[in-house]
């Protein structure tokens, strides 16, 4: 599988890929936390491929894959968040999936009522994953092998960004359903072809979601803020505006690059890629502007 302009400057197996800057580096890490169709062997789940594919953001890194050619930092899973999903809180858990005593607090939040905690319940509406109970053995070792691994490897690359620069620039790469399923907040309701959002100006100063805004308007596409997406877990915790540390997440609508039946990739997905390849170019020249 070699989808991206040069092989990846660190590989952490099973886990995660990370692209380093190619010539001068900027504070700008850019990561796709939901794009992995590996499925683990130990997921013994009983949907179809199909229905686990309604849950992967597929191509997303690869149609972020510019990132390191502006000179910022991509970061790519290599695991599926059907499997345990890094963009929500570890304690974010439902205990009803569990077998067995969870020695760590939890704080169960409105996705799990939706049966899309940091464990999934539920692929779609109505369809578990799971026939049975996961043992807090396997539930741990999801979160110490996969989950914990991917936020570290973020935390770096924006430590080592903010420790350079005094600043550093994050933004966490997603792709949505054209249109809200029953599980979403948003069910029924036509999506438009990008959200960006910062959890209503908790996770970076205006400045740099607007940067993306108009640079994605500006292209022709159709921009929310913050509805129905607010953002989630990577940005809430990689980001603190009053230190220096910004970080929006982006979703693209599917219906711009594939086919949501088949998962394969339409005649929209290279326009798509050369403006999201331009959105980089142009968001690294805010960065620039803001460490210059
Ligand atoms: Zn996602």
């Amino acid at each position: 599988m070699n989808r991206h302009p040069s092989d990846p400057d660190h590989l952490v197996p099973g886990v995660l890929w990370r692209w380093d800057p190619v010539g001068a580096a900027i504070p700008l890490v850019v990561d796709s936390p939901h794009n992995s169709t590996d499925w683990p062997e130990d997921f013994d789940h009983i949907v179809t491929e199909a229905e686990l594919m309604t849950s992967v953001d597929a191509f997303v890194d690869e149609l972020f894959g510019h990132a390191p050619t502006v000179g910022a930092t991509l970061i790519a899973a290599q695991f599926p968040r059907a499997y345990i999903d890094p963009n929500r809180a570890e304690d974010d858990l439902d205990l009803a999936l569990i077998d067995g005593d969870w020695p760590l607090p939890v704080n169960p939040g409105e996705k799990t009522e939706y049966g899309m905690g940091v464990v999934r319940r539920y692929i779609l509406k109505g369809r578990p994953i799971y026939d049975r109970k996961l043992s807090v053995d396997e539930v741990m070792h999801r979160l110490e092998q996969y989950h914990r691994p991917y936020h570290a490897a973020v935390a770096d690359a924006i430590d080592r960004a903010h420790a350079t620069f005094g600043q550093a620039f994050h933004i966490d790469c997603h792709s949505m359903k054209p249109v809200g399923n029953a599980m979403n907040v948003d069910a029924g309701e036509p999506r438009p072809d990008m959200v960006l959002s910062n959890r209503e100006g908790e996770t970076c100063d205006a400045a740099f979601i607007d940067t993306a805004a108009d640079l994605l308007r500006d292209r022709g596409y159709r921009v929310a803020i913050n509805h129905p997406y607010k953002g989630a877990e990577l940005v809430a915790r990689h980001s603190d505006p009053a230190a220096g540390r910004h970080s929006l997440q982006i979703e693209l609508n599917r219906a711009l690059y594939m086919d949501t039946e088949s998962f394969e990739k339409t005649a929209g997905f290279d326009a798509l890629k050369t403006d999201l390849d331009g959105f980089l170019a142009g968001m690294a020249g805010f960065v620039r502007e803001q460490v210059g």
